[in-house]
């Protein structure tokens, strides 16, 4: 790389701060404190920098590369998943996840999540036909199972817990698992948030996030990130989206690290909301099953009190009348939002095989609820009435 290709000039993130979570999400990424200066980073728009002659090391050059907008938001969730250097911002989710999947040679080999991100599912059968890469779709949750696919492969692809069937990895053994055969690991934060989980402590290389869901927060950004174990690694990244331009805008950055002031409370709130409406659901006569790791006796639960913080605020629930009854349900709710995506203030939910796309090992009939921060007594009044309304 020419440093006309790659501006390597990126600020370090102090990742020991000693402040908890909560602080780090209000307090990181700000402009220095000097008399005057404003509180906010200021978003810049501008496409190309004053410059002539070879580049300095620090100089803006070309926004493609680098601009001063993205490091605030960059060194804030570098500081939240305790990396020591800044995070990758991208212009989606799937993006960044583009941008890990680029790690993988052809004829090379991915393990990775039966029931991950249908997109991602998708993304890695298209390199599959593209490139001859071998993918290992896995039980993530069956840590034998996802160590005996590991011999060979050149990438593991962990989501935990899984969107939407919410299993939940053993993350530090199949990190542990990865690193003694070389394998490379990514794990996908997007739905227990830094908050919940800091991959990298367990020995993951690559973190990656859909920033469009909490980190956002707000339903009103699509963005991406990538957090980097070493710098190495988040060298390849950046030039990676510099070489495919697969760069955010910087208005998107800026409302992104304002909707990420808020996460510790969103999800504190959303979370309380979930475990609480997961609990009523579980005695629901409308409800032949309900899947929140809060409860007892859920799957993940042992898992996720284990290696998380949190629970989480998305439940999967299966009422009664199959997928026509979970339809009535979508239809005959008025407060949740029946809309895809998830994450944002506004409780949403739909029914995932209603995508032809959805992988067939979902079952038809299963709703995934994504709880926002409302009054949970206004949210349980609306669900209750569209359950008992679907029954007929
Ligand atoms: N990863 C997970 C777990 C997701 O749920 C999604 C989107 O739903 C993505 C990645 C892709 O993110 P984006 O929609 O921002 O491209």
């Amino acid at each position: 790389m020419t440093s006309h290709d790659q501006p390597d000039a990126v600020p370090p993130v102090p990742h020991d701060t000693g402040l908890s979570p909560a602080t780090v999400v209000v307090a990181a990424g700000r402009p220095e404190r000097v008399q005057g200066a404003p509180v906010n980073p200021p978003v810049v728009l501008s496409s190309t920098y004053v410059s002539q002659g070879v580049q300095q090391q620090g100089e803006m050059l070309y926004a493609r590369m680098d601009t001063e907008t993205w490091h605030p938001f960059e060194e804030t969730l570098a500081a939240l998943e305790g990396a020591g250097r800044p995070a990758v911002a991208f212009s989606s989710g799937m993006a960044a996840i583009a941008a890990v999947f680029s790690f993988v040679p052809a004829g090379g080999v991915v393990v990775l999540p039966r029931h991950a991100y249908q997109v991602t599912l998708g993304f890695a059968d298209d390199l599959a036909q593209r490139a001859g890469v071998e993918i290992r779709r896995v039980d993530v949750a069956d840590t034998d199972q996802v160590v005996a696919a590991l011999d060979g492969a050149s990438l593991l692809l962990v989501e935990s817990p899984t969107n939407p069937m919410l299993e939940v990895a053993d993350l530090p053994v199949l990190l542990a698992a990865s690193r003694e055969r070389g394998v490379l690991t990514a794990v996908d934060n997007t739905f227990a948030t830094p908050l919940g989980q800091r991959p990298l402590d367990h020995g993951a290389d690559l973190v990656v996030h859909s920033v469009t869901k909490y980190l956002a927060g707000h339903s009103d950004v699509v963005l991406g990130a990538v957090v980097a174990a070493t710098d190495d690694l988040a060298s390849r990244v950046r030039a990676y989206r510099t070489l495919h331009g697969a760069i955010p805008g910087p208005f998107e950055v800026w409302l992104a690290l304002r909707g990420l002031r808020t996460l510790a409370l969103r999800v504190e709130r959303s979370q309380a909301s979930a475990a609480e409406l997961a609990r009523r659901l579980a005695h629901h006569p409308d409800v032949a099953e309900v899947r929140h790791p809060s409860l007892p006796d859920d799957p993940g639960h042992e898992r996720t009190a284990r290696l998380m913080t949190g629970f989480g605020s998305i439940l999967g629930v299966r009422p009664v009348g199959g997928a026509d009854g979970a339809d009535a349900v979508v239809a005959g709710v008025r407060l949740w939002v029946p809309a895809t995506s998830l994450g944002g203030v506004e409780s949403s939910l739909e029914r995932r095989r209603r995508f032809a796309t959805e992988s067939v090992t979902v079952p038809e009939d299963l709703l995934r609820l994504s709880v926002g921060i409302e009054d949970v007594e206004d949210l349980w009044r609306d669900l209750d009435g569209a359950l008992r309304s679907a029954r007929g």
